[in-house]
């Protein structure tokens, strides 16, 4: 099969891991059969600086003709400062999710064994195991809500942002919750704040009409506050975890944490019809670009996911899941994730190293 996919390499680390998992296509793509056509789309500071616009016109056509999205990241301290949204990277994110029509974001937290002991919880917790998957509703909510701000009489400026949820955007991001866990281990937890927020209500009530659907699905309701301290008390206990976009930003950066690096986590963005959107969850970090010093891991898992969700080659996402264990458990360290005094090898080296293994 020949695949079409779009390259968004983006800002700082970006074109460097970018560039590795790309690389790591090809190899798979010989060793299976598979070839892969690259479309480079220019996205976040970088378009700032030559069209003017962090998110050009015409970006979300051409990534619809493609068969799947990856991006590195976008972003840094150079256009931290503007006021005009066209000038900001993050207003090009925020686009091309709700252009693509990607609602449900896929976060995969899983403490791989070679790396037990970069988790920060106790021995014993990490030693349960942790492998969870967050499932984040990505374009609705309090993030796409009006804003506002105003005088008020006796109280100075006000400011105020709107937090809505339909019965449609509920129930779609809850069936792809549920079809997951069927393909996992068949537990979902819900995340709401029902006993205060009205959306959550609204949230809880299509979960619950779902859930005598999926039967076979184990569900259960847990309170957001509830879900942050269950993350660092006993993540083990999580399969499949959904939540608004809010609530989900926050619990899905918090299971991040606990598994080692933010260097290797990879995530994907979903829709009905339009291509994914994979890329890691870390940013442009500045602080390294440039130095051959990015872990390139979060993007070539990411790569994994895509081959998972949005091609249906299993058997590909599992060959790069296994060289990543390999070459983690021979040893292998980036600087972000090495031991204190151990040897750590480049971005180039660890793409390398991941590709023998394929
Ligand atoms: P960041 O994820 O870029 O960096 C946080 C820390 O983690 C830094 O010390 C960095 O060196 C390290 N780090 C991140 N990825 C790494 C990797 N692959 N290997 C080794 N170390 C890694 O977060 P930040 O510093 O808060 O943000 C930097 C810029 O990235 C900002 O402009 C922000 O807006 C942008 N950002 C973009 C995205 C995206 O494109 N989806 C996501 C988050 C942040």
């Amino acid at each position: 099969m020949n695949y079409k996919i779009a390259l968004i390499k983006g800002d700082g680390i970006g074109p460097e891991v970018v560039g590795e998992a790309v690389k790591v296509m090809d190899a798979v793509g010989k060793k299976y059969g598979h070839t892969f056509t690259y479309v480079d789309v220019l996205m976040g500071g970088c378009a700032i600086d030559t069209v003017g616009k962090s998110y050009p016109d015409g970006t979300a056509e051409v990534c619809r003709a493609c068969d799947a999205v990856l991006l590195g990241a976008v972003g840094g301290p150079k256009w931290g400062h503007s006021t005009d949204p066209e000038k900001r990277p993050e207003t090009a994110l925020l686009s091309i999710r709700k252009d693509l029509g990607l609602y449900a974001n896929l976060r995969p937290a899983a403490l791989r064994p070679a790396l037990a002991e970069a988790c920060p919880l106790k021995k014993e917790t990490a030693n349960k195991g942790i492998d969870l998957m967050i499932v984040r509703e990505l374009t609705g909510g309090i993030y796409f809500g009006k804003r506002e701000r105003y005088q008020t009489e006796d109280k100075g400026e006000e400011a105020a942002d709107r937090m809505a949820y339909s019965e449609l955007e509920i129930e779609r991001i809850g069936r792809r919750a549920f079809e997951l866990a069927r393909l996992r281990r068949k537990k979902l937890a819900s995340v709401d704040k029902a006993n205060v927020l009205e959306t959550s209500s609204l949230w809880r009530q299509v979960m619950h009409r779902l859930a005598q659907e999926y039967s076979d699905v184990q569900y259960e309701d847990v309170l957001v506050d509830n879900a942050a301290m269950q993350l660092v008390r006993d993540p083990g206990q999580f399969d499949v975890v959904v939540t608004e976009n809010m609530f989900g930003d926050i619990l899905s950066d918090e299971a991040s944490m606990i598994t080692g690096s933010i260097g290797l986590l990879p995530s994907a963005s979903i829709g009905d019809t339009a291509p994914g959107l994979y890329e890691p969850i870390h940013g442009s970090a500045p602080d390294i670009a440039g130095q051959d010093k990015a872990n390139p891991i979060a993007t070539i898992l990411s790569v994994a996911m895509m081959f998972r969700y949005s091609f249906r080659l299993s058997q590909e996402a599992a060959a790069i899941e296994r060289a990543v264990d390999a070459v983690l458990n021979a040893g292998w360290r980036t600087a972000d994730i090495a031991a204190p005094g151990q040897q750590a090898v480049g971005t180039i080296r660890m793409g390398e190293l991941i590709r023998e293994k394929i």
